[in-house]
């Protein structure tokens, strides 16, 4: 055992990221983001 408990294993069974649901709301331009890669509104620096 070397290395072996840097890391606490996550649930990442889930789909898509978890700390991803805490921002539905995005604080530029105020769409609802559900998941990633959902659209801006037009002008939004943060979308992709
Ligand atoms: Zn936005």
């Amino acid at each position: 055992m070397e290395g072996s408990r840097e890391q606490e294993p996550e649930p990442a069974d889930a789909v898509g990221d978890p700390v991803c649901w805490l921002h539905l709301v995005c604080e530029s331009c105020g769409a609802l983001i559900e998941r990633e890669g959902d659209p801006h509104r037009p002008g939004c620096d943060r979308q992709r």
